[in-house]
């Protein structure tokens, strides 16, 4: 195995300080309470297409945003891709940017993961990869990793709801959807692709928010 040396590659180097920084343990799978209702979501949309599946995004907490994409699965029950960055100022730009994109951020944990369930009664956690802002606590990773498994431990998720994750028709023109993407953005193609290019809904998620997902944020 190589060893890695300051200064050979910079970018490599920098990422490879993040990944190096957790714990062992951070990457063995952790077990997670039944996510039923991402579960039965998740059924939803692929039934329309298995192509086109929407990434829904989430605010956990100020300092916190979460994207959960579900995914097709071949061995196992469910599966989804997720990414989750925390920081002061977490937000979807923070979140959908890359890593070159962040590097004037300020200080951030960002980790990749997936949520799989072989049966209904065994989902898990399992990170895919982590990252941090340079010179940031690497420490702040672990605590990200905690939150999210925390979050999916006290069923946060549980409220969900097809009416609230997938409308039936565009916000802007009225028109029936039926492509799961559209409904997730609540506008169809062609208001889409008049409009500005990014137009995300961020759910709130806020553990203690009264009607949590009727403030959902255009
Ligand atoms: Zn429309």
């Amino acid at each position: 195995m190589p060893v890695i040396e300051a200064g050979t590659d910079l970018a490599t180097f920098n990422m490879s300080t993040s990944v190096m920084a957790v714990p062992f343990g951070f990457w063995t799978p952790t077990p997670i309470a039944p996510q039923a209702a991402l579960a039965s979501l998740r059924e939803l949309v692929l039934s329309r297409s298995e192509r086109r599946v929407p990434k829904w995004k989430f605010r956990l907490a100020s300092d916190l945003v979460l994207q959960i994409q579900p995914k097709l699965a071949h061995k196992l029950l469910h599966k989804f891709e997720c990414r989750a960055v925390a920081s002061a100022v977490a937000d979807l730009t923070l979140l959908t940017s890359t890593y070159k994109e962040r590097k004037n951020a300020p200080d951030y944990w960002y980790i990749t993961f997936d949520l799989n369930a072989a049966e209904q009664s065994s989902w898990r956690f399992k990170p895919r990869s982590c990252q941090c802002k340079r010179d940031a606590d690497p420490a702040g990773t672990v605590d990200l990793r905690a939150r999210l498994v925390g979050a999916f431990d006290d069923r946060r998720f549980d409220r969900l709801r097809p009416e609230m994750m997938l409308g039936h028709h565009c916000l802007a023109c009225g028109k029936g959807l039926t492509d799961p993407v559209s409904m997730a953005r609540g506008i169809g193609p062609e208001c889409w692709g008049s409009a500005s290019a990014d137009m995300p809904l961020l759910l709130n998620m806020l553990p203690n928010a009264e009607q949590a997902l009727a403030g959902s944020s255009p």
